[in-house]
């Protein structure tokens, strides 16, 4: 059989563990290529720990490389698949070029997306738990609003500081809660002005009940000890929408605060919604044995698949649910089934059952059910606490892991308020002479303006085949057009001597022209104006 190349997008569970599967049964009969955007696998149930503190960041994550030994790792972010060629589009490298990498099996494996967009402001204000940067991210917020309201002189920002809004109770809105009100719990001796009961925490569920995965007894004891921990908890309200300062309920209610944090709303992956393959929920129909309808070379599994659990599904609960849990087994079976595809066998269908759920409440308190056997308090904790440890891939990432939790037990949490230094979404750039800006097909990524020096643009016009050559000098501006909604550059930009440009980057290029029509109006004008009514023409490459 000659060597195959298979490819994974995604780097979470399910293509980890696809790609571990595959290495172990395929040795060495096969090359296997695993691209992510980030080159570290992350163990999402312990987000809500780094959130409070418990972890630090960089313990709680592995290594891509350090996981898959003998495994091909590309960082880079997939934006295209053409099933028809079996040629997948990259951005990669600093300067983010698209590279094309074949493959003779994908396995689509990209997870999904926080989603918030159905509630006004939610997107731009609240918080999210989905990624490391996330969880980093309310760590830090939450210390900073100690910090301000530690010395805020208006009662009324003081208590908006001090009010913290989760929404979602869920297995990750609840160990949120619990994570955030233990940190801010711990902390306290460290801010003489704050009294403990100033602090407001409150979850909020639009449901009648928290953590509906588990049996209801299991939810009452766990809004009981929440409640113990003086964390509000209010069920059968939703959130409306957000600004920087305010939430609203669905009640009417506004609630100041400047803190919330949205565990809801997940949405499709951006890439999987380009692809063009048929969908359900967000998320791509795929049959039993997860490979993608008319398409014999292409699987998909984990939170972006609807996985059929029956020969009938109808309900959600006919489908596998999107839980780690879950996309573990899935990887594992999947890796199989791509060997049987490659050597002629019959494929085997999926088929897992749930050992259970667990939810840690913070404070040492959790929830479990694992076999049908209720557990709560304590021992649950404990269990909760040996099951991930067992769970989380790498020795290493156990160790750090374990190490963090001991080390926790015993000391404060860190209260240092680590910032890391924001993007600015403008920048001076120096380029030297002949120095290439950008490149023909390259991603557009932002806008420059002429401080110092110059510089030469070449550029072939798309419908005359004419080509143009001009020449920028200080005050002279180019790669406007990602105003009219271009992803790729059409010429090539070089410095004519040693220069400096204002960049700025391209979303907010894009906003600012939105948020003053008249800025947008003159880059039409001057796009019509210097390479005609065709290149002014808004669409997509
Ligand atoms: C806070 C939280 C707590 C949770 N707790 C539990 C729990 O206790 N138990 C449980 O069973 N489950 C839990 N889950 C759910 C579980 O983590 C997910 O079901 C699981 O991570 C799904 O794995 P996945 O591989 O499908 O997707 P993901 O883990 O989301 O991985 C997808 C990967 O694909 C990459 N990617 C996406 N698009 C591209 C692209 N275009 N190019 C390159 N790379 C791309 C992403 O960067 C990511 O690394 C929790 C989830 C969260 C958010």
């Amino acid at each position: 059989m000659a060597k195959k190349k298979i490819v994974i997008i995604g780097g979470g569970f399910a293509g980890v563990f696809a790609a571990k599967e595959l290495r172990r049964k395929m040795g060495k009969d096969a090359d296997i290529e695993l691209i992510n955007k980030d080159n570290y696998f992350v163990f999402q149930p312990l987000l809500p720990e780094v959130a409070g503190g418990g972890i630090n960041s960089s313990d709680a994550i592995t290594s891509l490389r350090l996981l898959l030994k003998n495994i091909q790792v590309r960082l880079a972010e997939v934006i295209d698949v053409n099933f028809d060629e079996k040629v997948i589009t990259v951005l990669q490298g600093t300067k983010r070029m698209p590279v094309e990498v074949s493959y003779d099996q994908l396995v689509l494996a990209m997870g999904q997306t926080a989603d918030l967009s159905r509630f006004p402001g939610m997107t731009e204000h609240a918080l999210t738990m989905k990624y490391m940067g996330d969880a980093f991210t309310l760590r830090n917020h939450v210390i900073r609003c100690l910090e301000h309201a530690d010395v805020a002189q208006v009662p009324e920002i003081k208590k908006r500081l001090l009010t913290f809004l989760v929404v979602g109770a869920g297995f990750s809105g609840v160990e949120t809660v619990g994570e955030v009100k233990h940190l801010i719990d711990k902390s306290l001796k460290f801010f003489p002005n704050i009294s403990p009961d100033e602090i407001n925490v409150k979850l909020i569920e639009f449901a009648d009940r928290i953590l509906l995965e588990l049996p209801a007894s299991l939810g009452e004891y766990a809004q009981k000890q929440l409640e113990k921990h003086n964390i509000e908890v209010l069920t059968g309200v939703g959130v409306n929408s957000a600004t920087g300062t305010s939430a609203e309920l669905s009640t009417g209610e506004i609630i100041q605060t400047k803190t919330v944090v949205a565990t809801i709303g997940t949405g499709p992956n951006p890439l999987v919604e380009k692809l063009g393959l048929e969908m359900q929920w967000g998320k791509i129909k795929v049959d039993r044995c997860m490979r993608v309808p008319g398409k014999e070379d292409v699987w998909a599994l984990g939170d972006a698949a609807l996985i059929p659990l029956s020969d009938t599904p109808t309900e959600r609960h006919d489908f596998a649910p999107p839980t780690a849990q879950f996309a573990v087994r899935e990887g594992k079976q999947l890796g199989l089934n791509i060997r049987r595809v490659l050597n002629g066998w019959e494929l085997k269908e999926f088929a897992y059952v749930s050992q259970g759920s667990m939810a840690s409440l913070g404070a040492s308190k959790a929830v479990a059910e694992v076999n049908g056997i209720k557990l709560k308090g304590f021992m649950a904790w404990v269990l909760w606490r040996s099951f991930y440890l067992s769970f989380l891939p790498g020795f290493v990432t156990k160790m750090r892991v374990f190490l963090n939790w001991t080390l926790h037990s015993f000391v404060p949490r860190n209260i240092s308020l680590i910032e890391p230094p924001t993007k600015a979404a403008t920048k001076y750039v120096h380029f030297r002479k002949g120095d290439v800006v950008f490149d023909r097909g390259m991603i557009a990524d932002g806008f420059y303006t002429v401080i110092e020096g110059g510089f030469e643009l070449d550029f072939k016009d798309a419908e005359t085949g004419k080509h143009i050559h001009r020449e920028y000098g200080p005050g002279q501006h180019f790669g406007e057009r990602i105003i009219l909604g271009r992803d790729k550059r059409t010429g090539k930009v070089k410095a004519t001597e040693d220069s400096v440009c204002l960049w700025v980057a391209r979303d907010d290029f894009k906003r600012f022209a939105k948020g003053f029509p008249m800025l947008d109006e003159y880059f039409k004008g001057y796009i019509a104006e210097k390479f005609g009514e065709e290149a002014a023409r808004p669409k997509k490459d």
